[in-house]
Formats: C-alpha cells, sequence, structure tokens
C-alpha cells in the first residue's frame, strides 16, 4: 500500500486566481468521488492474511501495517494514522483511469498540475446548507480536468486514478497487480502544509497545501485543531447524501469482522456455543492439524455423535455486502458406497426473544467429499441484512467407521455502518462450559472389524487414515 505522498521539491504555483472565482451553488447533496458514471463499486481495502492478521487497512483515521519502509520525521509510516481514505475498485480490478468526480457542489481551491503526490492533487471547496465550509482533496490523480477557481457541480469530472506499482509485502492479495487508488479526504481547514506539531515539523513543506495525507501523534479528526481538522470521508457523505441513494458507493468504507474468535486461537471459551453429545472439546488445541494457528474445530471422530458450535449474531440492515467463509477438511475410514457421516454448514434466523424461525442448510460435507485437504468455502449472506442470525456447524456419524470433520478460519466480514452488536469475546448466552475431553485424531485407527452398512464395491482400498 503506497499512498505516501512523497516529499516535494517542486517549486510550486499558486493556480488560485481567487478574484476569478464565481459564486457556486450551494453543497447540498454530497455522493461518492468514484463510481459517479461508471457504475462500479469503490471502497477502502481492509485484508486479513489466513491466520486473521490485519496486514491492511486503508480506511479512514488507522494506521496501516503495510505501510512500510518510509518515513517521515523518523516515525514510520505504519504508525502514522491515515487522514483520508484510499479507496480501490471492489471487484480486484485495477482502479487506474476511474474518473474522479466532484463530491458536491463547489470551488476549486487548488489544482496544481505539477505537484507530485504521486499524482496531482485537487482541493475543492463546498458551503453547505448550514453556511459551514469545508473542503474535499483528490489525490494520485492524473488527466487533471479542472483549474483553480473553476466552479464545479457534483458529478463533474476533475480527473482519472494515477496508475501506481505495488510496493508493499502482499502482492498475493492485489490481485490487480498494482496500488492505482485514489486518496480521498474530507476537511474542515484549506491548507495542509503546516499542521505538523513539534518535533515533528520535517513533514511540513510551505507549499504542500494538500499536506501528506497522514498525521501524527494524534488522530486525524484533531488535526490541526479538534474539530476543525479532517473527518471521515464515506461517513461524511453518508450523512450529507440526502434523497440521493447511488447504487454505488454504498459501502460505507469500514469493513467490520462479525464473527468473535472466528479462527479459534482465543480456545473453547470465546465466542463460540458447543454441544457434542460424546462430551468432546470441539474447540482443541492441536498444532499440526490446524488451517492456521493452533486451534481449530474438531468435529466427528467417533461413531454415534452428534455434535455442533454456534455462534449468534445480528447483521446490520444497512449492509453493502456480507461474506460468510470458513475451510474445512475431511478424512474418513468410511466405505465410499454412499454418505454415513455428516457436516452441515447451516443458517437460522431467530426472532426478538432467541427462537428460531427458520434453519437451512448452506454447505454439506460427506465421507464421500474431498479427503484430505484444506477447502475453502464461502456463502453470500446479503439476503440476510437486518436478521438475527445462528451460523452452525453440526455433524451427524453413524455407528461405524467414524469421519473426522475440521473447520478453521471462519470469517464474517460485512461492509456496513456499524461494527457487530456484541462486546468481542463474549461467549453466547447458555455456552456451556463443562470440562470437556479432547479428541485425538492421531488415534484414530482403521477398526478391527469394521461393520459394513452396504458391502463395498469390490476392489476398492479402504481409505487409509492420514
Ligand atoms: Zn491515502
Amino acid at each position: 500500500m503506497r499512498i505516501i505522498m512523497v516529499a516535494l521539491s517542486l517549486t510550486l504555483v499558486v493556480f488560485a486566481t481567487l478574484n476569478r472565482v464565481q459564486a457556486s451553488a450551494t453543497a447540498d447533496i454530497f455522493s461518492p468521488p468514484l463510481g459517479y458514471h461508471d457504475g462500479l463499486q469503490y471502497a477502502p481495502r481492509i485484508t486479513y492474511d489466513n491466520s486473521h492478521n490485519l496486514i491492511e487497512n486503508t480506511n479512514y483515521g488507522v494506521k496501516n501495517p503495510d505501510l512500510q519502509g518510509l518515513k517521515c520525521f523518523g516515525v514510520d509510516w505504519s504508525q502514522l494514522y491515515h487522514a483520508g481514505e484510499d479507496l480501490y475498485r471492489t471487484d480486484g480490478s485495477s482502479t487506474r483511469g476511474a474518473e474522479v468526480t466532484a463530491v458536491a457542489n463547489g470551488t476549486v481551491m487548488f489544482a496544481d498540475p505539477l505537484i507530485d503526490w504521486p499524482g496531482r492533487v485537487v482541493i475543492v471547496k463546498h458551503v453547505l446548507t448550514n453556511g459551514q465550509t469545508i473542503y474535499s482533496v483528490y489525490g494520485h490523480i492524473e488527466n487533471l480536468a479542472v483549474v483553480a477557481a473553476q466552479t464545479l457541480a457534483r458529478g463533474d469530472k476533475i480527473g482519472t486514478v494515477l496508475y501506481q506499482a505495488y510496493t508493499g509485502r502482499y502482492s498475493q492479495y492485489h490481485p490487480s497487480g498494482d496500488d492505482s487508488h485514489l486518496h480521498f479526504e474530507i476537511r474542515y481547514f484549506y491548507d495542509g502544509s503546516n499542521i505538523y506539531p513539534a518535533p515533528y515539523t520535517t513533514c511540513n513543506k510551505p507549499d504542500n497545501v494538500p499536506g501528506v495525507g497522514y498525521t501524527y501523534p494524534g488522530i486525524p479528526d484533531n488535526f490541526p485543531a479538534p474539530g476543525a481538522g479532517y473527518t471521515n470521508p464515506s461517513a461524511f457523505i453518508r450523512a450529507h447524501a440526502g434523497t440521493f441513494l447511488p447504487a454505488i458507493g454504498r459501502c460505507p468504507g469500514n469493513s467490520y469482522e462479525y464473527l468473535v474468535n472466528g479462527n479459534f486461537e482465543s480456545g473453547s471459551a470465546v465466542g463460540w456455543a458447543q454441544y457434542s453429545s460424546g462430551g468432546y472439546q470441539l474447540i482443541p488445541y492441536l498444532p499440526g492439524y490446524t488451517h492456521s494457528g493452533d486451534y481449530f474445530a474438531f468435529l466427528g471422530a467417533f461413531n454415534n455423535l452428534s455434535e455442533n458450535i454456534s455462534q449468534t449474531t445480528t447483521l446490520p440492515a444497512d449492509a453493502a455486502s456480507i461474506n460468510y467463509s470458513y475451510w474445512w477438511q475431511m478424512t474418513t475410514q468410511e466405505y465410499p458406497s454412499a454418505d454415513y457421516d455428516y457436516l452441515r454448514v447451516q443458517i437460522q434466523t431467530l426472532d426478538g426473544l432467541g427462537n428460531v424461525i427458520t434453519t437451512g442448510d448452506l454447505y454439506t460435507v460427506t465421507n464421500r467429499s474431498t479427503a484430505g485437504q484444506w477447502v475453502f468455502q464461502s456463502h453470500d449472506l446479503s439476503a440476510y441484512s437486518g436478521w438475527t442470525i445462528r451460523l452452525i456447524f453440526s455433524d451427524t456419524t453413524d455407528g461405524s467407521a467414524p469421519t473426522n470433520f475440521y473447520v478453521d478460519d471462519v470469517s464474517l466480514p460485512i461492509c456496513g455502518l456499524s461494527g457487530p452488536p456484541y462486546s468481542a469475546g463474549t461467549p453466547p448466552a447458555g455456552t456451556p462450559t463443562p470440562f470437556r475431553p479432547a479428541k485425538t485424531p492421531i488415534a484414530l485407527t482403521p477398526p478391527a472389524n469394521p461393520v459394513p452398512k452396504t458391502p463395498p464395491p469390490p476392489n476398492i482400498a479402504h481409505p487409509a487414515y492420514p
């Protein structure tokens, strides 16, 4: 993630010829700076690796761990707070060339054709209906389509997104192969050239009116003064969208993880309810068997079991996307003649009292599914927006020839207005917490006298336990 504005060495020219400024219309309605005409979706990026470590976050007001190596006043960029949002196409394609448009009626205050942030920067002044003045800032653009003092209407073209190479640590998470993006700010002040206090003034450049896009040591809301600094751009636009409800840009710019302990690394007492008819611990510590980390969910492995783990959460009604994903693995001693042992991935809807309204299967794994390897599965749960849901992994095994079902790295990231309604780490009400004996998958050996359910086909070797 390279959102850095390089230190300016150019001699800049002030283009604002204020005597040419015409009165612009009041900024009554705001729309997102990308997607106005192309209908595509753009949003900040927030990425976790398979162990659910945050590796990249381009939202407003956060530190981005993927900002490596470049420093301002001796502090690593990864420790600075992002003063805007870096917006990317959400479909993984390159954002290069995307049309940048004015978010509201206003007047161009800054449109230096020589500044190298990299790319050009445009600052537009907007006067709100209450008389307040705010500024929108568009960074890393080319094909500059405006000049200082020009009056703009909402949706007018400002430029296009500049190509930038990706130089961070995780190219595997950048399928487009580049790092082209729009750095976008909403702020209550115009001149960002001198906002850093001592001893951090090295970042202050007298001709760098846009600023450097980051604040330190405080959060951008308070720079250069509390209540007069930057503000969350997506939140501001949503709050001023009026009756304009674009299909694009519905994501308010934040993605929240709605599951607690989805990777199970907090152990068995956090987040998940569990039930095992055999009394087994279903979230054991078993390094070497997991998809990542040291804990996972371990269902099955013995005969005549009925087990489940579940977690309940309430989805936001305004979610722009709800993606449910997990990894599973199956190993078995079963005969391949039929499905005997099952892992069901289920979803329930609950009423306000917690009573189950509906139960449905999202996915089913059996002893005849792909064996011996981790498989990624995902589901679009957008249709459940606004519902209280329970997500369940449930296994049943029959009377012979056991099957192991593993689940790990369960995730429910939601693009919405607000975060999850629970306190992280709080188990659902009613979670039983008895002592549970751990299962031991390595102790599973083929039974001495397996009882065939139906005669296995001839010459088919009984699958070996790994
Ligand atoms: Zn940025």
